[in-house]
């Protein structure tokens, strides 16, 4: 699973950065980015950023026609 993060609703808490243990760190525009993909997901995916920053990225190649 993937996630990505929409920098227009992350305001640099760094919840995410706490809550994931490391899978997202805070750049130096105080946005956050993906570390690590598997430890967001660990700590709760999408729910993890109060703000809904945090998107899961579908991939539906396997289901597009
Ligand atoms: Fe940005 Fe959400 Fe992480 Fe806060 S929890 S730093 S708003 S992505």
């Amino acid at each position: 699973m993937k996630f990505e993060i929409d920098k227009q609703k992350c305001v640099g808490c760094g919840v995410c950065v706490q809550l994931s243990d490391g899978g997202t760190k805070l750049s130096k525009d105080m946005k956050a980015e993906i570390v690590d993909n598997e430890k967001i997901e660990k700590a709760g995916g999408e729910s993890v950023c109060p703000f809904g920053a945090i998107k899961r990225v579908t991939d539906n190649k396997e289901n597009k026609q």
